[in-house]
């Protein structure tokens, strides 16, 4: 028994960057660990596993990758200690990792082949660790060990959740992501006024006070649709969009404006897509109403999904205009390199509409840089590489977020009421913003703010802590006490 840290965290990655999310909470009976992700870049990167002896337990708090992608690691590394519980996650969260769990172990495989290396796992980490999974709904309560652990929605992708996980010692909210209030077209906002002791907050966006309004991001989107089609009537914009999330926040929206020109998705949305159907409980009243009311799918629209070499190619060569929707959104894999490859001339747009990741073909591009090395797949659906000299016209659509500015998040933070914030999920200059923002906040003021390195353990105190602490070790001496009388008593005899 340890008899000074009575329950603590160590952060295994996400701190000052965007990726390789994960956190072990550990109390004297119990450990687990919060999110396994990686971090996806020119080289991937994984959570500092090693620091891990074992644990009771793994939460998901939803399926992107920088938040699971590490999962088959821990599972072949063997980190699971003998009582060991499962993967806990909510039931759209399983289903999304299926899909991109496969897809992230295939793009692993491309890159220890590329890179020479021995698989850091295989084929049947993968499979266990999905078949450990189990699902919890919003505001169910289950038991690990020393922690209580209810999920909250969080509004930021569809199954994503928020943490409270209480113990004697106080209680712990996890945020996970967080989006904006009131911005998916999808989604129920993230939940407020869950209190806690202390806070782990995700720092995305934390140099952003507020994104521009979402009416506006909606109306600039179509407008730049719209104005393109006119000038280039038979251009094609290509959309980069993650797998998930992005995608049906943006195939709704020209579902519901009509955009009167051929619409396509292709990649794994076919596959989200599917999932997106299935939990459609899982989403806004206005999308549950048009699911369930009208029977008409809230997504899919005017969209036609591309399947065949022959359709891609028919739309690619096609006089007519086209909006092509295709993942990745950062042009390292799925499908959106391939049509890059295809369109890279002045007639086409390539219009970008999310967050891109430092060393990442859609950052680079972003950043002006005019010959760019893409991966991409060919005709044979085999893996190749090319040199792009980059011709297609650029935009970027600044505001769809999955993830809260500044300003909602100290909402969320100021309604959790916490004792100590620590800031994690965000490079440094958000990660410092937001802490500036929170020092100077009239009601988190008072709150202990902690940008946390990544090897240090952070120890959880409040003064009912400590008193328990106290409790426990008196209880342990007695009954150490009546141990030793008792063996007294026997040599005695
Ligand atoms: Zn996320
Ligand atoms: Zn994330």
């Amino acid at each position: 028994m340890r008899l000074v840290n009575c329950l603590d965290i160590r952060f295994l990655g996400g701190v000052r960057e965007i990726g390789r999310s994960g956190v072990l909470l550990e109390s004297d009976e119990t450990k687990i660990l919060v999110d396994c992700g990686l971090k996806l870049g020119e080289r991937t990167e994984y959570p500092r596993l090693d620091q891990i002896d074992s644990v009771d337990a793994v939460i998901l708090t939803h399926a992107h990758i920088d938040h699971t992608g590490a999962l088959p690691l821990l599972f072949s590394l063997k980190k699971l200690s003998p009582n060991f519980k499962g993967v806990f996650c909510t039931p759209p969260t399983l289903a999304l990792s299926h899909i991109m769990l496969r897809d992230s172990f295939k793009l692993q495989q491309i890159e220890w082949e590329k890179l020479g290396v021995t698989p850091l796992y295989g084929y049947q980490d993968l499979v266990e660790c999905l078949s450990n999974c189990k699902t919890v709904n919003y505001h169910s309560s289950f038991d690990i060990g020393d922690f209580t652990i209810s999920f909250f929605e969080s509004g930021h992708v569809l199954g994503s959740c928020f943490l409270k996980i209480e113990s004697d010692y106080g209680t712990l909210i996890y945020a996970g992501d967080i989006g904006g209030f009131y911005r998916s077209n999808h989604l129920n906002p993230a939940e407020t006024g869950v209190r806690c002791d202390w806070l782990i907050l995700e720092s995305t966006y934390g140099a952003t006070l507020q994104h521009l309004s979402i009416k506006q991001v909606h109306n600039s989107l179509t407008e730049i649709v719209r104005n393109y089609f006119e000038e280039h009537p038979h251009g094609k914009i290509l959309i980069p969009a993650f797998a998930f999330a992005r995608s049906q926040e943006i195939m709704r929206l020209f579902s519901l404006r009509n955009i009167p020109y051929p619409l396509y998705y292709d990649g794994m949305i076919k596959e989200t897509q599917k999932v997106y159907d299935a939990h459609v409980a899982y989403m806004n009243e206005e999308v549950k109403n048009q699911f369930y009311q009208t029977r008409q799918n809230p997504f899919l629209g005017n969209f036609t999904p591309l399947d065949t070499m022959e359709q891609r190619w028919e739309v690619i060569r096609s006089k007519k205009p086209a909006i092509i929707l295709a993942p990745s959104g950062m042009l390292n894999g799925g499908w959106s390199p391939f049509y890059l490859s295809k369109l890279n001339s002045l007639e086409n747009l390539l219009l970008f509409v999310s967050y891109e990741a430092e060393e990442t073909p859609g950052r680079r591009i972003l950043d002006g840089e005019k010959k760019i090395k893409i991966t991409l797949l060919n005709d044979e659906y085999e893996w190749s590489e090319e040199e792009l000299e980059v011709k297609i016209r650029v935009a970027k659509i600044e505001g769809l977020s999955a993830h809260a500015a500044a300003d909602d998040l100290r909402t969320f933070a100021r309604s959790c009421k916490p004792e100590k914030i620590f800031l994690v999920h965000g490079e440094p200059p958000d990660v410092e913003s937001l802490n500036g923002i929170f020092q100077k906040d009239r009601i988190l003021k008072d709150a202990e703010i902690i940008i946390p390195q990544g090897e240090k353990r952070y120890a959880l105190k409040t003064e009912t802590a400590g008193k328990e602490v106290l409790k426990r070790i008196m209880e342990r001496l007695d009954s150490l006490e009546e141990r030793m009388s008792r063996m007294e008593n026997k040599l005695d005899h």
